[in-house]
C-alpha cells in the first residue's frame, strides 16, 4: 500500500518505542497481563513433573499419601492455570481495546487537519482502513508476538531444565534431533504459506475475470469475445485447481513425515531409556514424564520460530498508522483573526501549480470583487474556476501573488477566522446521516430555534418540501441524502449556507447537476442567498451568470476577458462565442 510520500522509514526500535509510549497509561494492567502469563507458562513444566510422582506413586507403588494428594494437587493446577490465562488474556484485551481507541482518535483528529493535498493523493479505501482496520493489525499482531515471547520462551526453558534434570543423557539425545525437527516442519510450513499466498492471489483473479464478465455481459455478447473469455477463465479456473492439488498434498506431507521423525526419536528414547545401552533404566513415570515434556516442547518451539510473521505484519501496519500520525497539519501561521468582514476581495497576480499537476493551473490571475457583488467565472472544464475558489478558504495556498480579504492577505489571516466568513455551495451537496434539521446547522455548536430554522429553509425554498418529509425537520436523511432529490438536497446545502451567514459565498455548479424544473427552484433559492454577500459563482450555464456584476472569462488558466454580460457580448471576443453557442444549442 502506498502511503504516502512523506513517509519516513522507521527504524524497527523507534517503533517499538512508539508503541510502548501509547501503551504506558496503562502500565499496570500491562503488568498484571505479563505476570499471569509468567505464571501460565511456570505451571507447563508441573504437568509432566507430577505425572511422574502420579505414575510411580499412585498406579505402580500404590503409595496411600500419592494416592491421596495426587489427585487434589493436579485439579489445583489446572485451577492456576485457568485463572491465569484468564486474567492474562483479559488484562491484554483490555490494554489492546484501548490502545486501538487512542490511535484511533489520534489518527482522526489529524485526518481533520490534514491539508486537501493529502486527500488528493490517497485512495479514500486507504485511508479508512488505516484507521478500521490497521490499527487493529497492530495491536492483535503485538500481542501475539508478546504472548509468544514471553510464554512460550519461559515455557520452553522451563520444559528443558526438567527435562534435563530427569536425565541429562536423554535430553542431550533430544537436543540434537529436535532442531532437525524444526527445520523440517519449518519448511513444510514455508511452502504451505507460499501456495496459500498463491491461491489466495488466483482466487483473487478468477473472481475478477467473473466479475467483469458478468458486467460486461453485453460486451462480450457485442464483440463476439465469448471464446476470449472462456480460455481466460478456464486458464485461471484450472491455476485455482493446481494450486489447491499441490496445497492438499503438501499439506498432507507435512503429518507421515514429523511422525516419521517423531516416532523414530521415540523410538531411540525408548531403546536409551529402558537401559539396552547399557546404563541405568528410567521408571515409569520417569519416562512418561520425560515424553511429556517433549511433547509440550513442540507448540512452543513451532510458535517462536514462526513469530517473524505476526512480527512483520505488525511492523507493517504500525508504519503505515504512524506514517499518518507524522502527517504534516495544514500550516497555520497567520496571526491576525479576522472579525465579520464587509466581503471585499482581490486576487493579485496570484499564480498557482498543484502540488501533482505538471502545468500552472492559474497563471497571473488578478481581480477585484466589492462588498456584495457578483463575480462569475465562465470557461472551459480544466480552465482552473474550481482551483480559483479553492485557494479562496485556502485548501491550497497560492504559489505567487496575493489574495487580500477586507485588504487582508489571507496567508497572514487564522485559518479559523478565515473559513468563518465563507460559505460554500458545490456541485454535489455533501449531507451526512442525520436529521435535517441537524444538516442544515451542520457545523454549529447547537441546533438554532426551530422559527430560524424555518426562516432559512423558507429562503432556500426548502421548507415546503421539508414539510412534506414524515418527521419534517427530523427526518434522517440517509447515507449520502438518498431519501432526497438532486434539487432538494442542492436547497439544503443552500439552508445551510444562510443559516451560517458568510459574508463571501462561493457556488461551484451549483445547478449544473439539476434538471431544469428543480434548477428553477434552485437558482430562486440563490437568489435569496446571495443578496448582499459578495459571491463567486461558477456555472455552466452561461443563462444563469448573465446578471452577475462581472464575468471573468477563464481559458487555461489566465483571465481572456472581463466585464458586464452585455460588454462582453458587445466585444464580440471568446465569451460572445460561448455565449451564442449555447444559446443556439438550447433553442434547438
Ligand atoms: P474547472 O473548474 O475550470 O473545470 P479546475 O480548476 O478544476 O478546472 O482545474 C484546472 C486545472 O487543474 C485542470 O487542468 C485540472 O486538471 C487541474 N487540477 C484540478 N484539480 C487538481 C488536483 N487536485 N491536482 C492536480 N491537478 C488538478
Ligand atoms: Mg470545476
Amino acid at each position: 500500500m502506498s502511503s504516502g510520500s512523506s513517509n519516513k522509514e522507521f527504524g524497527s526500535k523507534t517503533l517499538y518505542l512508539r508503541l510502548l509510549a501509547h501503551v504506558r497509561p496503562y502500565w499496570k494492567q500491562f503488568s498484571i497481563g505479563i505476570l499471569f502469563i509468567v505464571i501460565l507458562a511456570l505451571t507447563e513444566p508441573l504437568i509432566p513433573m507430577l505425572l511422574k510422582p502420579l505414575l510411580d506413586g499412585t498406579f505402580v507403588d500404590k503409595d496411600p499419601s500419592y494416592l491421596f494428594w495426587s489427585p487434589i494437587v493436579l485439579i489445583l493446577l489446572f485451577l492456576v492455570r485457568g485463572s491465569s490465562n484468564l486474567i492474562s488474556q483479559s488484562a491484554f484485551a483490555w490494554v489492546s481495546g484501548k490502545l486501538v481507541l487512542d490511535l484511533r482518535r489520534l489518527m482522526f483528529d489529524r485526518l481533520l487537519v490534514l491539508p486537501t493535498t493529502y486527500f488528493d493523493t490517497h485512495v479514500t479505501g486507504n485511508i479508512v482502513s488505516l484507521i478500521t482496520f490497521n490499527v487493529t493489525q497492530v495491536t492483535s499482531a503485538a500481542t501475539k508476538v508478546l504472548m509468544v515471547l514471553v510464554r512460550d520462551s519461559v515455557t520452553v526453558l522451563g520444559l528443558l531444565a526438567y527435562m534435563l534434570y530427569l536425565n541429562w543423557k536423554l535430553s542431550l539425545l533430544v537436543f540434537l534431533l529436535l532442531p532437525v525437527i524444526v527445520v523440517v516442519v519449518n519448511v513444510l510450513a514455508k511452502r504451505l504459506r507460499r501456495l496459500s499466498r498463491e491461491l489466495q492471489s488466483n482466487m483473487g483473479e478468477l473472481t475478477h475475470v467473473l466479475e467483469e464478465t458478468v458486467k460486461g455481459h453485453k460486451l462480450v455478447k457485442v464483440f463476439g469475445a465469448e471464446s476470449q473469455e472462456q480460455a481466460r477463465f478456464w486458464d485461471t479456473a484450472n491455476w485455482v485447481r493446481r494450486l489447491n492439488f499441490k496445497q492438499k498434498v503438501a499439506d498432507a506431507v507435512s503429518m507421515p513425515v514429523v511422525e516419521g521423525i517423531a516416532a523414530t526419536m521415540i523410538a531411540l528414547l525408548i531403546y536409551v531409556g529402558t537401559g539396552q545401552t547399557g546404563q541405568e533404566p528410567l521408571t515409569v513415570g520417569e519416562f512418561v514424564s520425560f515424553l511429556a515434556a517433549l511433547g509440550l516442547l513442540f507448540p512452543p518451539i513451532k510458535r517462536l520460530t514462526g513469530i517473524n510473521q505476526p512480527l512483520q505484519r505488525g511492523i507493517a501496519a504500525a508504519e503505515t498508522i504512524f506514517g499518518l500520525l507524522d502527517e504534516a497539519p495544514e500550516l497555520d501561521e497567520g496571526s491576525v483573526a479576522l472579525g465579520r468582514v464587509s466581503g471585499k476581495l482581490a486576487f493579485r497576480n496570484v499564480n498557482f501549480t498543484y502540488p501533482l499537476g505538471e502545468e500552472r493551473a492559474l497563471k497571473d490571475v488578478s481581480f477585484d470583487i466589492s462588498p456584495g457583488e457578483t463575480v462569475a467565472l465562465v470557461g472551459p472544464s480544466g480552465s482552473g474556476k474550481t482551483t480559483i475558489a479553492a485557494l479562496i478558504p485556502r485548501f491550497y495556498e497560492a504559489e505567487e501573488g496575493a489574495i487580500l480579504v477586507d485588504d487582508q492577505d489571507i496567508e497572514e489571516v487564522t485559518r479559523r477566522s478565515l473559513r468563518d466568513n465563507i460559505s460554500y455551495v458545490g456541485q454535489e451537496s455533501i449531507l451526512f446521516n442525520d436529521t435535517v434539521a441537524a444538516n442544515i446547522a451542520y457545523g454549529m455548536d447547537r441546533l438554532p430555534e426551530g422559527s430560524e430554522l424555518r426562516r432559512v429553509a423558507e429562503a432556500a425554498h426548502a421548507l415546503e418540501f421539508i414539510e412534506r418529509l414524515p418527521d419534517g425537520f427530523d427526518t434522517m436523511v440517509g447515507e449520502d441524502g438518498v431519501r432526497l432529490s438532486g434539487g432538494q438536497k442542492q436547497r439544503i446545502a443552500i439552508a445551510r449556507a444562510l443559516l451560517k451567514d458568510a459574508p463571501i459565498l462561493i457556488l461551484d455548479e451549483a445547478t449544473s447537476s439539476l434538471d431544469t424544473a428543480s434548477e428553477r427552484h434552485v437558482q430562486e433559492a440563490l437568489k435569496n442567498l446571495t443578496e448582499n454577500r459578495s459571491t463567486i459563482v461558477i456555472a455552466h450555464r452561461l443563462s444563469t451568470v448573465e446578471h452577475a456584476d462581472c464575468i471573468l472569462v477563464l481559458k487555461q488558466g489566465r483571465i481572456i476577458e472581463q466585464g458586464t454580460h452585455a460588454d462582453l457580448v458587445d466585444q464580440g471576443g471568446e465569451y460572445s462565442k460561448l455565449y451564442k453557442n449555447q444559446f443556439s444549442n438550447e433553442s434547438e
